[in-house]
Formats: structure tokens, sequence, C-alpha cells
């Protein structure tokens, strides 16, 4: 078989770089290697797809190769109005603006967006070949040669690569397709897994698996020799048997691929400064003065957490009379309750991650169009690339507008 534009990859990048590649009057196919296409836009958001965000910016997206990637003409080109447009007025579905500008299809199912998309290529004609697991292509004179894994082969003119990374590989994104760059010469840079639950010291943690509380999160990153703020986040934090989960660890862990170290310090009176804190606890020393440091957070924070900041602040024993803190003791219990610092070590692997941080790099292809600098006719989109987005719906979005771009300029 023959044809135009073959997109490699069935998910969110591919579908919008072949709906758009069609729409301009390529010939085009969309070759998928699971028997469904967009099988991980199917899981995102809890099931409820956060397709976009409203104040997505170039901001929001980093790089491996170069922290700040140069892609703001990407995201100019397809806007999240422009989203929320094409969603509401081309496949018929609702956009709800939800916190944070967070984009969600009303109906609160990312099965709409995977129907929506996927009528609206049928009604294209756009053909669809899933269960072909594209192993080796090659390029002969002018024209590639795709070949599946049982032996099927496509020629095509030009091709887009939207394979996506290789975080949760059974849902299709196995990183073959950097094999596929890298024999057409592309490099590709160090991948680290994100939005993702991470690992920390152990001990900063022991005994409080399965805790789960409001918390105000800092990160902060060590490029030379100095750690720097890079952000703070308030949310669901979840202590587990290996380091921490929750909202605001898939919030933050976007630094994690961004610095030589990392350290997060948490805060777990956010309703309360220091200070107010301190008269608090002050007052507590009072109305508690005839029972033991066992009972001092009864009431006020996770029983077993207490007790753990408590010895963590320096007090050894739980059978400490409660009257017996001195002001400087209960300055110590007062920090640690405000800035407890954690070291992230790893994080929990990609088989866990919503994303990979890495990929091709932007270096290797002409961001104009994003075509390969290294073979003509080779295409990107999506997630393959050395571009990754914050939680909270940027990285569809990343999706969808780069995979816009690729199939406007092929
Ligand atoms: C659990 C989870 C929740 C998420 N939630 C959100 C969210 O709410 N909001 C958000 O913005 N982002 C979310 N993400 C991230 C987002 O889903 C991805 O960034 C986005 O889907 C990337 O799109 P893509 O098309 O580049 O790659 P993918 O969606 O990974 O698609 C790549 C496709 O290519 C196919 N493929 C790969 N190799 C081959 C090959 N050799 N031959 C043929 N086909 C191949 C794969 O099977 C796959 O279908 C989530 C991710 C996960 C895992």
């Amino acid at each position: 078989m023959k044809t135009e534009v073959t997109v490699i990859g069935g998910g969110a990048a591919g579908l919008m770089a072949a709906i758009t590649a069609k729409k301009n009057g390529r010939d085009v196919v969309i070759l998928e290697r699971k028997d469904r296409i967009l099988k991980k836009v199917l899981v995102t958001g809890n099931g409820r797809c956060n397709l976009s965000n409203v104040n997505a910016t170039n901001e929001n997206y980093f790089g491996i190769e170069k922290q700040k990637q140069d892609i703001n003409h990407i995201l100019n080109n397809f806007l999240p109005t422009d989203v929320i447009d094409f969603f509401e007025n081309k496949v018929g579905i609702i956009c709800n603006e939800e916190s944070r500008g967070k984009l969600y299809p009303l109906s609160g199912q990312a099965a709409s967006i995977v129907d929506g998309l996927r009528f609206y290529a049928q009604n294209l004609r756009i053909p669809i070949y899933t269960d072909f697991y594209v192993t080796k292509v090659t390029k002969e004179m002018f024209e590639f040669k795709i070949f599946s894994e049982d032996k099927r082969q496509i020629n095509s003119k030009k091709i887009i690569l939207a394979t996506g990374g290789i975080s949760y590989p059974e849902l299709g994104s196995n990183g073959s397709g950097y094999q596929i760059a890298e024999n057409f010469g592309h490099s590709l840079t160090k991948l680290v897994p994100t939005i993702v639950q991470l690992k920390t010291e152990k001990h900063k943690i022991k005994g409080l698996r399965g805790i789960k509380l409001d918390a105000k999160v800092s990160a902060f990153g060590k490029n030379e020799d100095k750690f720097e703020k890079i952000c703070t986040y308030e949310g669901e934090l979840l202590f587990t048997d290996y380091g921490i989960s929750g909202n605001v660890v898939f919030n933050i862990s976007f630094v994690f691929p961004l610095y030589k170290e990392v350290e997060f310090e948490v805060d777990f009176m956010p309703k309360f400064d220091y200070n107010n804190l301190f008269t608090i606890l002050k007052k507590r020393r009072e109305i508690l003065k005839n029972m033991t440091m066992e009972q001092y957070f009864n009431g006020m924070i996770n029983k077993k957490l207490g007790q753990f900041l408590t010895k963590m602040s320096g007090i050894p024993k739980l059978s400490k009379n409660i009257s017996e803190l001195t002001d400087n003791e209960i300055k110590k219990i007062c920090t640690i309750l405000k800035k407890y610092k954690i070291k992230i070590l790893d994080t929990n692997g990609f088989k866990n991650a919503q994303v990979t941080a890495g990929g091709i790099p932007l270096s290797e292809i002409n961001l104009e169009n994003l075509e390969s600098k290294k073979t003509k006719g080779l295409y990107f989109a999506g997630e393959v690339m050395d571009v990754y987005g914050e939680c909270g719906g940027f990285n569809l979005h990343w999706a969808w507008a780069s995979g816009k771009f690729a199939g406007e300029n092929i």
C-alpha cells in the first residue's frame, strides 16, 4: 500500500496530526500498535481527561536538553481557546473549566474524547490500522518503507512519528519510536519519569505509610552549589512505603528531572503562620498540662504523624509531660511542622509515571515545521520529543498543539 503521509502512533498527538493533515488535503493513514487508538487518553485525568489548561503558556513546559524550549510559536498556533473551539465546534465536546484552569469534557468522561476523535477521524475517512506495530522504517530514494512486526508494509512519502514516550508502556508507548528516530540519525536525551510518585529518604517517612493530609509543599532544586526555591503547591499529600504521593506530589514532581538534587519542604500547617502556630502550641501546653506528649497533637494533626514529628523535633520520649515543654522545644516543633525537609531520591519509575521527560532533542528538529534535521520527510509530534509539561492538562495540550503544527506543516 502507498500513501502520502503516515502517522505512526494513534495517541493524542497522532490523531490531531492526522486530522489536520487530512483537512489540509493530505492522503493520510494512522498506524497504531495496540488494538485500539487513544488508549492512554482513556485513562487520563482519572478517567475524566484533563484535556488542556486555559493558562497554558511556554512557562509550563520544560526539556532535558534545554530547560526552556523554543515552542512558543507552536503553542500560540493552538491556544487553549482554540482547543475549546476545536472540541466544542468540530468534535461536539463541551469543555468545562475547573480549578487552576483545568479543562475537562463536561460529560466527565475521557471516553467522550476518545469517541469524539475516533468518529471525527472516521468522518474524514482517515484509515486507521490498529495492531500495526511498526518495528522498522527505512527510506529509499524519496519514499519511506514502514514494516510491522508481522511483516506488513506501507510505503509513504512522509511520516509523522507520534509514538509517545516510555511511561505506562502497557498503554502502547514502549519507547519503540525512539529507535525508529535513532535509525534516522537522531540522538536521545536522558529519559526521566515525571508526574509521578517520588521516593524519599526512608527515615523521614518511616511508619507514616497510609497517612493522607492537606499540606503545602515547596520544591527546592540544586543546580550549581545552591538550592533555589522552584515552586509551591498546596493539596493532598499521601505517605507511602517508598516515599510520597498524592495530588501535590504529582503537581510538583515536574521539577525532579530538571535539577541535580531536589529537596521538598513540607508545611503541615498551611492554615497558620509560624507565629500563630507558636501561640497555639503554647496555649496547648496550658490546656493539656496534665497529659503527655502522646496527646499533644490530638485533634490538630494526624496522631501518628504528630508523634513522629515530635520525635523528629528532638523530643525522644512521648511519655514527657506536656507542661515540661520549654519555649525552645515548642519553637523546634513549630519549625518541623512548617518546614519539614525531605530529600527526593528517585521517582517511582516509568511504569507509574504519567509522562516521560526527555526524548528527541529539539536541536535536531526544525522548529518551523517539526521536520527532522537529519532526515527529510520525517516529522515529530507529541511526547516523543524532549518537551514535557506540568501536571494540569499541559501534556495533552502539547500533544494537540504539536500534532496540529506537524499536520499543518507536513
Ligand atoms: C495515567 C495517566 C494519566 C494522565 N493524565 C493526564 C491528564 O489528565 N492531562 C494531561 O494533559 N496529560 C495526562 N497524561 C499525559 C498524557 O496522556 C500524554 O502526555 C499524552 O497522551 C501524550 O500523547 P502522545 O500522542 O504524544 O503519546 P501517547 O498518548 O503515548 O500515544 C502514542 C501512541 O503511539 C503508539 N505507538 C508507540 N509505538 C508505536 C509503534 N512502534 N508502532 C505503532 N504505534 C506505536 C502507542 O500505542 C500510543 O497509542 C496522563 C498520562 C497517564 C499515563
